[in-house]
C-alpha cells in the first residue's frame, strides 16, 4: 500500500508549510496539500511535529572492521536512526584496514553489509604514496577523499605534507575533476606548540592547538585547491580566524566548502573543567567568541554544513581517573545527539528548522553527491523523513544513548528536541523508542 506522510511543519525547499508527502516503493512521488490525501493510503499523522528530511551525517567514524570495540556499524547506525539520522559517510580511518586501498573498502563494506539501520557511504583516505589507489577508489564508489595534516591519532593513517598533496592532487584532478571534493583536516603541524603546565589543564591542552594552525592549513589547502583545480572542504572548522580564512578563500574564486560540529556551536572552553577529559577533540573546543563567529558563519553561508565529527573510543582511552589531556583520546561522541545539541543552540539565535535542515541535510548531501536523492523533500528523493517535536525538553544520559559506549560530554545537558520517528525509503526505521525488527539500511 501506498504512504503518505502528512504534517503541519514540512520542511520543503521553499520553507516550512503543511503539506502531504506521497510515498511510492520507497521514494517521494509527490508532495502535495495538507489535506490532499487519498483515501485508499496508509496516512502517518504528524500533527504539529516538524517532518525533515532525514539527517546526512558526512563526518563520522565507524572504526569497523578492526577497532569495533571502538564503535561499530551496528550500534552507531542505531544511534543515527534513534537521532534522526539516515545517511552517515563513514570517516576512512580508525578502522583496520584504513579505507586507503580499494581492498580496504572492502573489507568495509563486507563488515558492514546487513548490519546497517541507515544508509551508510564511504569517504576513501589519501595518505602518503597511495596515489595508485585514488582512481580505483573512485570506482568502487567512495565519495571523496579525506587527509589530514597534523597526525590522525592512528598509525595506519598518516598525516600527509604539501609534497605528498602535490603527487596526489593532479591524480585526484584527473580522475574527478571538481566532483569529489578533498576534505581536509585542517591544522598546520608547525604551528602546533609543544604542551607546558599541568596536564590536567584543559587551558593547557587548548594552547598546544592554536587557532592560527587552523588557518595556516586553510591557506594552504585554499592555494593548493586552486593550482590543481580541486574541490576542498575543511572540515571541523572551530575559530573565528579560521572562517576568516575560508571566506577570504572563497573570495578569491576558490572552491572551497566547510563544516563546523555541534560541540564547538554548543560548547566553550571555559566551561570545561580540568580532568574533564569527555570533552577534548581536535581541534579543540573554544572560546564564545569563536563560537559567535561560526554561528554567523553559517548564516552567511560561509560554513555550510554541520555534522558530527562523531568519534568514539573505550572509556578507558579517555583516561577519566587521571583527567590526563594529553593522553586521552581527542574525540566525542555526539551520533544520536547532533539534532537535539544543534537545535537547542540554534532556536535561541532565531535559526528555525528550515535552517537545521540546510545545514544538516542539504549540504552534507550535497558534499556527498547524493543530491536529489538524500536530504531534501522532492519528488524522486528517498523517503527518508525524521518526524521531531522541536518543543519537548529532556535530560541527555549517555546510557540510554545507543551508542557503543555511554560517554558524552553532554551527559546531564538539558536538550530541546525529541525524534519521533525516523523512515528510511519510507518504512519506519525508529518510531516510539523502538527499531524495525531488522536493519534496512543500504551501502549507497
Ligand atoms: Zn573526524
Amino acid at each position: 500500500m501506498r504512504r503518505v506522510v502528512r504534517g503541519r511543519r514540512v520542511v520543503l525547499p521553499d520553507g516550512e508549510r503543511p503539506a502531504s508527502i506521497h510515498i511510492a516503493d520507497g521514494r517521494i512521488s509527490a508532495v502535495s496539500a495538507y489535506n490532499d490525501t487519498p483515501t485508499d493510503v496508509d496516512l502517518v499523522e504528524a500533527g504539529d511535529l516538524v517532518v525533515s528530511p532525514g539527517l546526512v551525517d558526512s563526518h563520522v567514524h565507524i572504526n569497523e572492521p578492526g577497532r569495533t570495540d571502538w564503535e561499530g556499524f551496528e550500534t552507531a547506525t542505531r544511534a543515527a536512526a534513534a537521532g534522526g539520522i539516515t545517511t552517515i559517510v563513514d570517516m576512512p580511518l580508525n578502522s583496520i584496514p584504513a579505507t586507503t586501498t580499494v581492498a580496504g573498502l572492502e573489507a568495509k563494506r563486507t563488515a558492514a553489509r546487513g548490519r546497517c539501520h541507515v544508509d551508510v557511504a564511504f569517504w576513501g583516505g589519501i595518505v602518503p604514496g597511495n596515489e595508485a589507489e585514488i582512481a580505483p577508489l573512485l570506482r568502487g564508489g567512495v565519495r571523496g577523499f579525506k587527509c589530514f595534516l597534523t597526525p590522525s591519532g592512528v598509525d595506519e593513517f598518516p598525516n600527509v605534507d604539501e609534497a605528498a598533496l602535490r603527487r596526489a592532487l593532479p591524480v585526484l584532478a584527473a580522475a574527478g575533476g571538481r566532483s569529489y571534493p578533498l576534505l581536509v583536516h585542517a591544522e598546520d603541524p608547525a604551528a602546533l606548540l609543544s604542551h607546558e603546565g599541568d596536564r590536567r589543564s584543559y587551558r593547557a591542552y587548548l594552547a598546544t592547538r592554536p587557532a592560527v594552525a587552523e588557518v595556516r592549513a586553510i591557506e594552504l589547502i585554499a592555494a593548493l585547491a586552486r593550482e590543481f583545480g580541486i574541490t576542498a572542504h575543511i572540515v571541523h572548522v572551530s575559530s573565528a580566524a579560521g572562517v576568516a580564512a575560508i571566506s577570504q578563500a572563497i573570495g578569491k574564486g576558490t572552491a572551497l566548502t566547510a563544516e563546523t560540529c555541534p560541540h564547538y556551536l554548543a560548547l566553550t572552553a571555559t566551561e570545561i573543567a580540568d580532568g574533564a577529559t569527555p570533552f577534548k577533540c581536535a581541534p579543540p573546543i573554544r572560546e564564545a567568541g569563536d563560537r559567535e563567529a561560526l554561528w554567523r558563519s553559517l548564516e552567511t553561508g560561509v560554513l555550510q554544513a554541520v555534522v558530527t565529527d562523531h568519534s568514539p573510543s573505550p572509556p578507558s582511552m579517555k583516561c577519566l581517573e587521571s583527567g590526563d589531556f594529553m593522553s586521552a583520546w581527542g574525540g566525542i561522541a555526539s551520533l544520536q545527539l547532533a539534532l537535539p545539541v544543534v537545535w537547542s543552540n540554534a532556536r535561541g539565535r532565531g535559526f528555525g528548522p528550515a535552517d537545521v535542515v540546510r545545514w544538516m541535510c542539504v549540504a552534507p548531501a550535497r558534499l556527498a553527491g547524493l543530491s536529489g536523492r538524500k536530504g531534501e523533500i522532492v519528488e524522486g528523493a528517498d523517503a527518508d523523513l525524521v518526524l521531531w517535536d522541536p518543543e519537548a525538553a529532556w535530560t541527555a544520559a549517555g546510557a540510554s544513548l545507543q551508542h557503543r559506549h555511554a560517554l558524552t560530554p553532554y551527559e546531564g545537558r538539558r536538550l530541546r528536541g525529541v525524534v519521533a520517528a525516523t523512515y528510511l525509503r519510507g518504512e519506519a526505521v525508529w518510531r516510539e523508542g523502538a527499531f524495525a525488527p531488522s536493519p534496512t539500511g543500504t551501502l549507497l
